[in-house]
């Protein structure tokens, strides 16, 4: 679980820099994309926690749709639809807008 780690090691730092004394709730949006199982990444969470300032926060998960966009039409869709190919002109020139998400959404803290 690396995306666990990086999360925790951006959360250690801004525990560090602005010198709360704990986290109680942590909101993350994470891209379709990233494959991750919320219940699996919790549990990753909560055992990666233990014995830091973040120890008994709780972890929410905002999941993020896939979605894409044609360069050559400019049509939107999603992940449901035909995927990548445009849907509209049937084009390959495609992007993908969201669905790589893996942000910090909020943050519920105790400061000192
Ligand atoms: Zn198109």
């Amino acid at each position: 679980m690396s995306l666990v780690s990086a999360i925790l090691e951006s959360l250690e730092k801004m525990v560090d820099e602005n010198g709360w004394s704990s986290v109680k709730s942590v909101t993350l949006r994470v891209g379709a994309m990233r494959q991750v199982i919320p219940d699996v990444m919790k549990f990753a969470f909560e055992v990666s926690v233990k014995g830091t300032p973040m120890e008994g926060a709780e972890l929410a998960i905002i999941s993020v749709p896939i979605k894409f966009s044609c360069r050559g039409c400019g049509a939107h869709w999603g992940e449901e639809e035909l995927g990548y190919l445009c849907p509209s002109c049937g084009g390959m020139e495609v992007d993908m807008e969201q669905g790589m998400e893996l942000e910090l959404e909020s943050l519920e803290v105790q400061e000192r």
